[in-house]
Parts: C-alpha cells; structure tokens; sequence
C-alpha cells in the first residue's frame, strides 16, 4: 500500500501510469488494480485526491435521461449509474433516490416534455411520467407558483461526490496501485517502448498512459503529441443553504433543459444542505474557480421561482467549479495503440455519473492498444465512513460509543463529527492534506458556523497528526459510521 507526497518516484517502470486523481482517473486506477499483477501508478499534481472538478459539482446521480441517445456519454452515463448505485450500497457512500421533478413554467416547456419523456426512453429510461399541477404540488408544496406541469424522473438520485472519489482511490491503494501526489506531470518521452513521464517529483517510467487530466487534459495530450480537442472551462457557481432549508424540498427540480445546458436546479443534498445552480459560464482561464457577485445574484433571481422560501434561508457556503468543455458535444475518449495511450477528456457535467462506466471503457480500450490484462479479481472489501444525514453518526451509536469513547467527544457540533472520525481520516490509507481534504472526508468546518466553534480544534488534530504521523491504535479505517 504506497502513497507518496514527497521523494523521488520509484525507479521500477509501471504497466499502466494514470494522470489525475479526480473521480474519473480514480475510478480507472481502481478498475485497472482489479487486474491484479498489473504494476499501476495514479498520477496526481495536487496534494490530495478529488481536488479539481470532482470536488464541486452538483452531486447528482443522472439516470442519463436526457443525453443525446446513441452517444458515447450517453451509454457510459447508463452503465455508470447503475455501477456507481451498487457500489455506493456496497462502500456506504451515501446516496438517495430522491427522484427529480423537470418543471415546465410556461407553454413552449410543456409542451416540449412528451419529447423528452420519449428521449428519456430510447436512454433506455422507461419510468419517467408527466405529472399534471395538482399532482406535481402535492409532490412540491413549496415549489414556486406558475408551473404548468413536470416530468417526473424517478431513478435520479443524489450523492456524495467527495467520498466516491475517495472510495475509488481508496480501493485503487488497498489493491496495490502507488498513489503518487503532488506530482504535475511536465514532459513525456517515449524511451525504446516506454514512456518516461518527468514531473516535479522526477522521474518515472510506464508502458502504457492514460491521460484523465480533466481541464489539463488538452495539455496532457499535447505532450504526448496529440491534439484532437482544446478544452474550454465553463463555470459552475453554487449556492448552499443550510440545513434547515431541507424540509422546503423533496425532489431535485430540474429546469427543462436547453441548448446552453442543463440550466439552474434546487436539489437537496445527502448531507442535509440544499442547493441552487449552477451557472454556465464560459472562460479561458481554467484556474477561474472564484465565485461572483453578478454570478449568484442571478442565482437567486432563478431560485425565487423555482421554491421562493428557499431565499429566506440562511446560505452557508458558495463555490464554483469547472467543466471542461471542448469544442466537440461527446466525451472524447480514445485510443492510441502505436503510441500507447488512452486519453479521456471532454467529461463535462456528467463524469461523476459516468465514472465507473468510463473506467471500464477505459480497461477495455488498454486491451484493445495490446495492454496484457490479467484475470480480474475481487477488490479488497471497503466500508466508507457515512456522511449521509439518513444514517446514524457515530455519536448516536451507543455501542460504537462504549467501545470507543472517542466517538463520543464531539469536535464539530454543527456537523455532530466526533474526535474518533477526525482520528480515522487522519489515519486513512488517503489522508487529507489539508484542512479541505478534512472537511471533505468528515464535515468538520462544514456546518453552519463553517469552522468558527471548532476551527481551532480541528487544525490543532490536523497540525498534530503531520507532525507525529498517522495515529496509531485506532480502530480499523472504515469502522466508524459505517452503517
Ligand atoms: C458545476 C458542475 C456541476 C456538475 N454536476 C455534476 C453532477 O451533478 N453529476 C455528474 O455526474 N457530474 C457533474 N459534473 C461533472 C463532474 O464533476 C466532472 O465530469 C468530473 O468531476 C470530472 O472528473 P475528472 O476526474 O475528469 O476531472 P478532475 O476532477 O478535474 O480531475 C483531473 C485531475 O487531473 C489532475 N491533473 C491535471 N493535469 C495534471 C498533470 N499535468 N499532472 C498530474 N495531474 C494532473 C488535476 O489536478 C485533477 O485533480 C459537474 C461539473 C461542474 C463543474
């Protein structure tokens, strides 16, 4: 099990060396580590997984209900959904099937949900119905006044997007694969058959790449001496509300979507928050990550139709995040055989959903470049800790608290995380790297105080366990929360 953050990269060559740790390159490293003899490498230029677009999307399991039938996005959106589903049941990564209501505020949207009850079904979707106004309200009594009608979706769910991504790198080093971070790639070379990647933390060399580089992707391929896409970042700004906004919504509401995309949503989260957005703007500047006052102003202007009582609440963080959009409207997925590379690029606002779909497509497409795999094998087993608001916090489980009082002293009381979680993450086979990461993977600082009552606590735990290293003693990783 080999993580490394610093030091030179390990002089033996790899099979297969993935570049980029977000949930889409995570999901390849654990795919390709079910192939067990296989020597895989997970590349990653920040010090932490999941720190690029993964970390700030809008969390929704799509069903693929309104892809564009017979794309490539569309078939891995299908196949992702139902793998991500099973193994979020397997891992406890929490998920809800909250369903979604697609609103249709006046006659031309209306009209248009026949088609995409249609379009729904040849994405082999068959379950989504049109729900006249009495029926929708009774659904949504706090949707806004107006609406004419919905397409119900049943099959869309929400998601923690943070813990699938760590699960999936998890896994990927439980099973073998060398996660190295903070290491950009800077060159790539072809060496007699092997490709010599240098990155800021030296050298290391592999017979096969996959490029999952996600906004950087475009420059990725450009080392390797490709180039078949530039891709264009298009921001996402979110707004989220506090928990006590939850009960205002049921369902994620989906506006009816048009050529710019899929338009501003309210959804609720598996963690009890409820969102609005995202915007869809396009940049140049892949870094943009910042939010704007014009940005979520015209938020809530959109969130007032859509569930009006929603802008009273209380908002108690922002952020924007970054798709990386290319000139094409499918995933841009290929294999190059003589120079042995899978690059994936334009995975837009869908990767998160398509990831497992996308990694076995990936595997596949290895194979077919002449990559050996191996039988698969099964994966070690993994048990997340749940951040879900519909499972028990470890605090209110009296027997984990007997047998561990750690769980019991609470760090974060806005979130209810105990010092026992924050413990475990810090000894994970991932830990965080900084106090993002930490929040990412227990909710400290996340609450509606966003670190004001335990911010000090927390970063003493994080500044403590750097300088010691991993706490010994504790329990088995997973144990906590796992539901
Ligand atoms: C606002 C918004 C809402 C969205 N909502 C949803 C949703 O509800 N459902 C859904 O399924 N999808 C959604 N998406 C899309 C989803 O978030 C992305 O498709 C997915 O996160 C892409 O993952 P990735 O691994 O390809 O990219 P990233 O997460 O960006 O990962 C790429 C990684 O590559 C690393 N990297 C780049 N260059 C190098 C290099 N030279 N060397 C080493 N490492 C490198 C980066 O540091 C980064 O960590 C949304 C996206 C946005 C922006």
């Amino acid at each position: 099990m080999t993580v490394t953050t610093t030091g030179p990269l390990p002089d033996a060559p790899y099979d297969v060396a993935v570049i980029g740790a977000g949930v889409v390159g995570s999901a390849i490293a654990r795919e390709l580590a079910r192939h067990r003899g296989l020597r895989v490498a997970l590349v990653e230029a920040n010090g932490d997984v999941g720190e690029g677009t993964s970390k700030a999307n809008t969390a929704i399991l799509h069903t693929g209900f309104d892809a564009v039938p017979g794309s490539l996005e569309a078939r891995l959106m299908r196949e992702g959904s139902a793998l991500l589903a099973g193994y979020a049941a397997e891992t406890g990564i929490p998920l809800e099937r909250t369903g979604a209501l697609l609103v249709a505020w006046d006659a031309d949207q209306h009209a248009v949900l026949p088609e995409l009850a249609a379009k729904a079904r040849r994405n082999g979707v068959d379950d989504t119905r049109i729900l006249e106004p009495a029926e929708l309200y009774a659904r949504e009594p706090r949707l806004g006044p107006g609406a004419l009608s919905a397409l119900a979706v049943p099959g869309e769910s929400i998601i923690c997007p943070w813990t699938t991504t760590l699960a999936y790198a998890t896994q990927a080093v439980l099973a073998g694969v060398d996660l190295h971070l903070g290491c950009r790639v800077r060159r790539i070379r072809d060496r007699a058959g092997r490709h010599e990647v240098t990155s800021g933390r030296g050298v290391l060399h592999a017979r096969y790449l996959v490029n999952a580089a996600g906004l950087d992707a475009d420059a990725v391929d450009a080392l390797i001496g490709r180039h078949d896409f530039t891709v264009s970042p298009r921001r996402g700004q979110l707004l989220v509300y506090d928990t006590f906004a939850r009960a205002l919504v049921r369902h994620i509401l989906l506006p009816v979507p048009t050529a710019l995309g899929k338009g501003v949503l309210v959804a609720p989260t598996v963690h009890g928050n409820v969102l609005l957005g995202p915007t869809a703007e396009d940049l140049h500047d892949k870094r943009a990550t910042e939010s704007t006052a014009e940005g979520l102003a015209a938020l809530r202007e959109k969130g007032r139709r859509i569930l009006p009582d929603l802008l009273d609440e209380e908002v108690t963080a922002v952020y924007a995040g970054l798709r990386a959009a290319t000139e094409h409207d499918d995933y841009q997925i290929r294999a190059d055989a003589e120079r042995r590379t899978v690059t994936v690029g334009g995975i837009r606002s869908t990767g998160l959903t398509a990831s497992l779909g996308i990694a076995s497509h990936v595997a596949g497409l290895l194979a077919d470049a002449g990559l050996d795999l191996p039988a698969p094998d099964d994966l070690p087993p993994l048990r997340m800790p749940s951040l879900g608001r519909d499972t028990p916090r470890p605090c209110e489980q009296p027997a984990l608290v007997a047998a561990d009082p750690a769980y019991g002293t609470l760090v974060c009381y806005c979130e209810r995380v105990s010092r026992g979680e924050v413990r475990d993450a810090l000894a994970a086979p991932v830990p965080p790297a900084s106090l993002a990461g930490l929040r990412r993977r227990t909710r400290v600082l996340s609450g509606r105080c966003q670190g004001f009552a335990c911010g000090a606590q927390v970063r003493d735990l994080f500044e403590r366990s750097r300088a010691v290293g991993p706490v010994t003693g504790a329990p088995p990783w997973g144990a906590a929360g796992s539901g």
